[in-house]
């Protein structure tokens, strides 16, 4: 398998239940509900993302031939960064890192210590293997594989779905996310009025972003 990233960085998550965790974040190229094109947005399934994944043109993007070269540039770029191997934390996102990451690289990761996080739309199955898995829905109920996991990260407020409808997944955490855009103050105040009327649900700023992390 040949697997196509993006790019590869070493920041603080900011999201979740492991905000503030130091971590690898290596972007999959690539998703199913938008090709990543400007002129195809209109058209895609998810039509808000501010995500770059087209391409493996990012910091220490490529194309890797095995699992084990893949693993070893995340060691290598976490062990550029801290001097000891505690708490090792890799997260993958993208794009849909489920539409590539498989049990094989999951096994890689894990033989050289880091715990695998995954961050999913939720669409694809998910090997057995990941430790977490957070899922943050973009598209019609129906359409989600994976009703089970982690934490739940609703990005709010979408137009074709509520977080109601994802009320009774079977998560540990349910997040309500501001979209970020031109209208993020007033999506953040909406959010946190969602929250504040649903307690199940908990407020979630993204952090990295407050702080000037990529
Ligand atoms: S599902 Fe995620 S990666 Fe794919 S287009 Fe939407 S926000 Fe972007």
């Amino acid at each position: 398998m040949t697997y196509s990233i993006k790019e590869i960085f070493y920041t603080l998550q900011g999201e979740g239940a492991n905000a503030g965790r130091s971590a690898v974040f290596c972007r999959f190229t690539g998703c199913n509900l938008w090709s990543g094109y400007e002129a195809d947005r209109a058209d895609a399934i998810c039509n808000f993302c501010d995500t770059d994944f087209v391409g493996v043109d990012g910091a220490n993007g490529g194309k890797f031939n095995k699992a084990t070269e893949l693993a070893e540039t995340v060691d290598k770029i976490w062990n550029t960064h801290v001097t000891n191997s505690t708490n090792k934390f890799i997260v993958c996102t993208g794009g849909e890192p489920l539409l590539q990451l498989d049990t094989n690289l999951i096994q890689a990761f894990h033989e050289l210590s880091f715990e695998v996080a995954v961050e999913t739309n939720g669409t694809q199955p998910a090997p057995s293997n990941i430790d977490w898995i957070c899922v943050s829905p973009k598209t019609k109920v129906s359409d989600l594989l994976l009703t089970s996991g982690d934490e739940l990260k609703f990005v709010y407020p979408q137009e074709i779905i509520q977080p109601e409808q994802f009320e009774n997944f079977e998560f540990d955490l349910f997040y309500l996310v501001p979209m970020d855009g031109k209208d993020k103050q007033k999506n953040t105040q909406l959010s946190a009025e969602y929250c504040l009327k649903n307690p199940k649900w908990k407020l979630n700023l993204q952090m990295h972003k407050l702080i000037g992390l990529p």
